[in-house]
């Protein structure tokens, strides 16, 4: 039956955790009411919050209480906590990357099935604003039809020094970033994807990659540079689109950036040659200013709390999920080919 408000409990309560915490206080029909993290450190401050600190895994589970699991640990442990929570009858949010393959994904979505109960991954970022103008933008032909997206992001902090820079606990920047801009980028055509060319970076010297770059190349032509650094002193642009009518960029999350598009009321001014560099040039000489038009980037809506209150319509069978499980497995098979990519230095002619 359905319940006025659910009770959620959070496994796993570091910095992505206590971030939930925040989030959930805003949405009225779910409750967190208690958290278990295998730290010390970490159960004194979910008390200090307020929460019930339980005392294991086990108890978490057989708490007749609890109608949600929600796990925010590193990568490593998410299969089994999930298969665990999901026998144990509760539902499950999981943070992303949900698994560190394909395969792992497959099992637990199975048991989801077995259990009738429901299992999402937080990608969150399909509901970042930058993105949802993109997209939009993509929907509307704001720049006619789009040929070409790059979409990056870059710091110069190097990866957190903690279990992001270890393998064996699915670290990498492809795995942690990766795992948000290739999901969005799938999102924005329903092309499939014909081929995957990547270099993956360790300048850093970990054990993981520090950073990629990709290209994809769709079936309708659509081609996307995806990129991900963390030894950037200076960024790229969050997204730079091109299309047939006009260009597109978004410098950061701020939303500072331009839609420059052709004026179709004008006739082609030629341009004029300029000077550049030791040389002249008439090809690369700006597009003459009555001949284009230029528009700020506009907001978009987004409700933090749309996440919750969509998975909790999932659960009451009253909407299908934000964030289809079929959509966040096409995701980690495109991560399995980036990584053979890079591996192989070659580019992977497959459709998916
Ligand atoms: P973190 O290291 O800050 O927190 C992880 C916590 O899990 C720690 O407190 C640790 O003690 C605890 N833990 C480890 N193993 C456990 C276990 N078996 N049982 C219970 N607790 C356990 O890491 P983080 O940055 O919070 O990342 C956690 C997860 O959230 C990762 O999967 C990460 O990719 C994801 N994340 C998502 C976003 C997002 O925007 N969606 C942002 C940051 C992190």
């Amino acid at each position: 039956a359905n319940k006025s408000v659910y009770n959620l409990v959070i496994v796993g309560y570091g910095g992505m955790g206590s971030y939930h915490g925040q989030l959930i206080e805003k949405v009225p029909a779910l409750e967190v009411t208690g958290v278990y993290d295998i730290v010390d450190y970490r159960m004194e401050l979910a008390g200090q919050h307020g929460y019930h600190a339980y005392e294991s895994m086990g108890a978490v589970l057989s708490d007749e209480n609890v109608d949600i699991v929600l796990i925010a640990t590193p990568n490593d442990v998410h299969k089994e906590l999930s298969i665990q929570a999901l026998r144990a009858g509760k539902h499950v949010i999981c943070e992303k990357p949900v698994t560190i393959n394909s395969a792992d994904l497959l099992d637990i979505v199975k048991v989801a099935e077995e259990t009738g109960q429901t299992f999402t991954v937080h990608q969150n970022r399909r509901w970042d604003e930058d993105f949802l103008i993109i997209r939009d933008m993509f929907e509307k032909r704001a720049v006619g039809d789009v040929f070409h997206v790059e979409s990056r992001v870059q710091g110069a902090n190097g990866i957190p020094g903690d279990w992001r820079q270890l393998k064996a606990y699915g670290g990498g920047m492809l795995l942690d970033w990766g795992v948000h801009l290739l999901d969005q980028l799938l999102l924005l055509t329903d092309s499939k994807i014909e081929s995957v060319h990547a270099q993956l970076s360790t300048i850093l010297d970990t054990e993981v990659d520090d950073g990629f770059t990709t290209t994809i190349r769709f079936k309708d032509g659509l081609t996307a540079v995806v990129e991900v650094g963390t030894t950037n002193y200076v960024k790229l642009p969050r997204w730079y689109v091109k299309g047939t009518e006009g260009t597109a960029i978004i410098q950061d999350w701020d939303l500072s950036g331009e839609i420059v598009t052709r004026n179709t009321e004008v006739e082609k001014v030629e341009p004029k040659p300029i000077q550049a560099g030791r040389g002249l040039t008439k090809t690369m000489a700006p597009p003459s200013e009555e001949s284009t038009i230029r528009k700020s980037i506009e907001p978009i809506q987004n409700p933090p709390e749309e996440f919750y209150v969509n998975f909790l319509s999932v659960i009451e069978g009253s909407a299908q999920s934000a964030v289809p499980n079929e959509q966040v497995h096409r995701v980690l098979v495109l991560i399995e080919t980036i990584f053979e990519a890079a591996e192989k230095d070659a580019v992977i002619h497959k459709e998916f």
